[in-house]
């Protein structure tokens, strides 16, 4: 996982941003947050097994219709299996270790 460091690459309301194998972080002062960096080393891990190019398809495709179902931009994008998985497990440092292939599908 490469970090950089770059406040206006980083989307307004968001800490950081994950493109692989890069995590855009907002400030110096989020590199400090072993969540935030548990979260984004865990959607890079989801790109991965996704050839990343499907992950963010699926992303996509998976944010309309959970935005049209709900009809609430922030309650869609919590809603994501990929966020799911990484907000469920940012807290956990060991997560990774255990994590099996594609464990994102049982949080869909
Ligand atoms: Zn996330």
């Amino acid at each position: 996982m490469k970090v950089i460091v770059a406040k206006y690459l980083t989307p307004v309301g968001f800490r950081a941003i994950t493109l692989f194998p890069f995590v855009i972080i907002r400030s110096k002062e989020a590199l400090l947050d072993p969540h935030l960096l548990t979260h984004e080393r865990i959607h890079i891990h989801q790109q991965r097994e996704l050839l990343v190019v499907f992950f963010y398809v699926w992303y996509i495709l998976e944010f309309l219709i959970r935005w049209l179902l709900l009809r609430d931009r922030k309650a869609a994008y919590r809603a994501l299996s990929f966020e799911r998985e990484a907000y469920t497990n940012e807290n956990d440092p060991h997560y990774l270790k255990r994590r099996s292939l594609y464990s994102f599908l049982s949080y869909f």
